[in-house]
């Protein structure tokens, strides 16, 4: 289990005796389950001793939006201003679920720039973010764990229902509801979580069964309308562009879990969704067992993630001319992809 070391353990202690001492957490942008409900959990930790703010760079799913005072959380691309006092105050910054300093978005100048001691708690592989105190592990299922882990070394009497149900989030969507990269103390954890009251089949309906109709039919859509099959490959790629997005009226967060779907096809070993989103040409791959999807996303598109769950953003014009490159080099790279 990746517990905190001692220095990281005394200069929580301590900031915590000076209740004066300011503390903010961030998310990376486009935040998911593991980064809000990580963020979250560390809000009700440190809401107990010190004035502390959650500041996600930008706006995040309304599935996650029950979780008890989201509705406090910052949104930097709207409150700019404002979020720039608070990081300018700020003591402590806790980077949650994410390790190099773009995947804050626009806010990194401000973090970079501020005299806080920053605490990095994240589970992606290579972290670049400079920071005092770090709390990385690429062994865990989700940032999630890492902060029980965090939270209870420091204090484990000041979990309660509300930390343990954002924790719980965090672990539930990042393994897809218990489906991968699951570890033994995963199951540990969730034990404890599960101990404080939590209401998991409550939790997991408000999270995975509050799909809008619209959002089931753009499901509907994408997979009958938008899914190539490169089966040489076993490869399925799908493709959402802004007058499909707009048609089936796209709300953040619609498109969530989406590229999981054609892994479920007989053969197919990596699944990638290109969409527009915010000007962007967004990229999300998934793969199965030791197809490593990353190494694509890293190499061609700017991203980085997990071996088996990575992002990216597209340089070309459009969706169309996204998907005929990415045929190309995936073509060029199926060695990568054929590996068994
Ligand atoms: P998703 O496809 O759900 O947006 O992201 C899947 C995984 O890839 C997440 O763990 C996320 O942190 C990572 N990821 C997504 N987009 C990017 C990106 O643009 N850059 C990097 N380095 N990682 C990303
Ligand atoms: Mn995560």
């Amino acid at each position: 289990m990746k517990t905190p070391d001692h220095n990281i353990v005394s200069f929580i202690k301590d900031l915590q005796k000076d209740k004066a001492k300011n503390v903010i957490v961030i998310p990376h942008i486009n935040p998911d389950g593991d980064a809000i409900g990580s963020s979250m959990a560390l809000y009700h930790f440190f809401s107990k001793t010190n004035p502390t703010n959650v500041i996600a760079p930008s706006s995040f799913p309304e599935f996650l939006k029950w979780m008890p005072n989201s509705d406090d959380v910052f949104n930097y691309k709207e409150e700019k201003e404002e979020c720039n006092v608070l990081i300018s105050k700020a003591d402590l910054i806790v980077i949650a679920d994410h390790n190099a300093p773009n995947r804050s978005g626009e806010a990194e100048e401000a973090i970079i720039n501020s005299n806080a001691k920053i605490l990095m708690i994240d589970h992606h592989p290579e972290p670049s973010y400079p920071r005092d105190y770090s709390i990385s592990s690429i062994e865990v299922s989700s940032t999630a764990e890492l902060v029980f882990n965090f939270i209870s070394t420091i204090n484990p009497a000041s979990i309660d229902t509300d930390m343990a149900a954002a924790m719980y989030v965090g672990i539930m969507t990042d393994t897809g509801n218990f489906m991968h990269n699951v570890h033994p103390d995963t199951f540990k954890i969730v034990s404890e979580l599960t101990s404080k009251g939590i209401n998991r089949d409550g939790i997991y309906n408000k999270v995975f069964n509050n799909y809008s109709v619209d959002r089931m039919r753009l499901l509907g859509f994408a997979l009958g309308e938008r899914m190539d099959i490169l089966e040489d490959l076993g490869v399925a790629i799908m493709h959402l562009e802004k007058t499909t997005l707009e048609q089936f009226n796209y709300q953040i967060g619609d498109t969530e879990g989406f590229v999981n779907m054609p892994l479920a096809i007989k053969g197919i070993s990596a699944s990638i969704l290109v969409m527009e989103r915010n000007e962007e040409i967004k990229m999300s791959f998934r793969s199965k067992g030791n197809v490593a999807i990353n190494i694509i996303a890293k190499k061609y598109f700017k991203g980085g993630g997990h071996k088996n769950a990575a992002g990216g953003t597209s340089n070309e014009e459009s969706v169309f001319e996204t998907v005929v490159k990415l045929k190309e080099i995936l073509k060029k790279e199926s060695q990568l992809l054929l590996e068994q």
